[in-house]
């Protein structure tokens, strides 16, 4: 045990080390419960095992309904399956001490993953040193490793003042949780806390401190339908009138300064003889900065038409990841991780990434948030996804680290 650590610093890493083997079974638990493609059932179990353990701890338990999601961001042929609204689990746990920093940390319970295809456990490589199996790193270790880490805080007798969310719809954009997440974080900001999440690390380790925003749009066309041989000039083409939209979007990108739009999927018409007289694409978008979404925002604007027009074009936008750029507060707490990160012999580079994550809505509200404390792996959203197992006792050890000592650390 290297020597920077304090005594009770020490009884905690071993805790959390003598629990790797169960930190391997909870994670085949986990792994084997089928929480993508929106599956209730897995969802509510996940759900109930998690929320169990925590109250165990003494928090409190509240269920928030999410908001329901506009019907424009269903994409066509989205499984319908996915319009359950479900919800969000917030568990309160107030410190024993009151001058204790309040800590949000915040996990999902979705995967990617279709729940009736083949990927659906853990298998553990030969060499017993990496695993594969559905949302393994992104994001059940995650969650494995933040319950062990809270329990073993509360075995070594270290206080802290936490709430635990669990939302279960982040892959999908968090569109019902975020007025949850939202208000939570807004509480724990004004009470000088911080934002933890444990989302997948990068390959290497590193953490990601910022952070591109996401945002949706969709572009609807509205023409006149007409048979093509008899009353072709009768018709006003909603497909054409679409693609001369798509051609500007397609020139509102600067890659380099952060600002992209991708186009895709699309759908118009009915029958090659028939002008077709309704035509959609959706699209993404990412972003840096607030600025920059308005930018993207107004370009997008600017493509509908004046009322009364025909062909008719509406533009639907939201911009529900904001961009989380690295502020002081959050480099602060970067830093603090990156001592605890040494003091347990591990390195934690910084980096970022034009991907998005809750930790996006967190910071958005005040809150200073790191949002990569999970484990290492690979493979992210694809049948090849895989964890490397030694992270579950390294990263749970530098979370729970990074908890005793941010509660106990003034605000930046
Ligand atoms: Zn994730």
């Amino acid at each position: 045990v290297p020597p920077s650590l304090a005594s009770h610093e020490q009884k905690l890493v071993e805790l959390i080390a003598a629990r790797a083997g169960s930190l391997v079974d909870d994670l085949r638990l986990h792994v084997g419960l089928p929480t993508g493609g929106g599956n209730h059932a897995a969802l509510d179990g996940t759900r109930d095992r998690l929320t169990q353990r925590v109250q165990r701890l003494g928090a409190s338990l509240e269920l928030v309904l999410g908001q329901s999601k506009p019907d424009w961001l269903y994409e066509p042929g989205a499984a319908t399956a996915g319009r359950h609204i479900p919800p969000t689990a917030i568990c309160r746990r107030p410190a024993q001490a009151l001058h204790l920093r309040p800590i949000l940390l915040v996990g999902h319970l979705d995967t990617v993953h279709d729940p009736a295809g083949p990927f659906r456990q853990l298998t553990i490589s030969s060499d017993g040193k990496s695993a594969t199996g559905p949302g393994c790193v992104d994001m059940k270790g995650g969650l494995v490793i933040l319950l062990a880490a809270l329990e073993a805080l509360e075995e070594a007798g270290i206080d802290a003042a936490w709430t635990v969310m669990f939302n279960s719809d982040e892959e999908t954009g968090s569109f019902h949780s975020e007025p949850a997440l939202r208000a939570e974080a807004r509480r724990a900001a004004s009470a000088g806390g911080i934002g933890l999440v444990v989302e997948p690390a990068l390959p290497d380790g590193s953490l990601v401190v910022e952070r591109l925003g996401s945002g949706q749009f969709m572009i609807e066309a509205r023409g006149r339908s007409a048979h093509v041989g008899r009353d072709f000039q009768e018709g006003v083409s909603a497909v054409t009138a679409l693609a001369r939209c798509l051609l500007a979007v397609a020139d509102l990108p600067e890659p380099a300064r952060g600002k992209i739009a991708n186009i895709g999927p699309l759908q118009g018409g009915i029958a090659a003889n028939v002008v077709p007289d309704l035509a959609r694409a959706w699209g993404n978008l990412r972003y840096p900065s607030r600025e920059i979404a308005d930018e993207l925002a107004s370009g997008l604007e600017s493509l509908q038409s004046a009322p009364g027009d025909l062909p008719a074009v509406t533009v639907y936008t939201t911009f529900n990841r904001p961009a989380k750029p690295l502020t002081p507060p959050t480099l602060h707490l970067a830093e603090l991780a990156r001592a605890a990160a040494a003091d347990l012999g591990q390195k934690l580079p910084f980096g970022k990434t034009g991907g998005v994550c809750d930790g996006n809505i967190l910071q958005d509200e005040g809150l200073p948030t790191i949002d990569t404390l999970g484990v290492r792996g690979g493979g992210l959203h694809t049948p090849q996804e895989w964890i490397e197992l030694a992270s579950l006792v390294e990263r749970c050890q530098l979370l729970a680290l990074l908890i005793s000592r941010v509660a106990r650390a003034s605000s930046p």
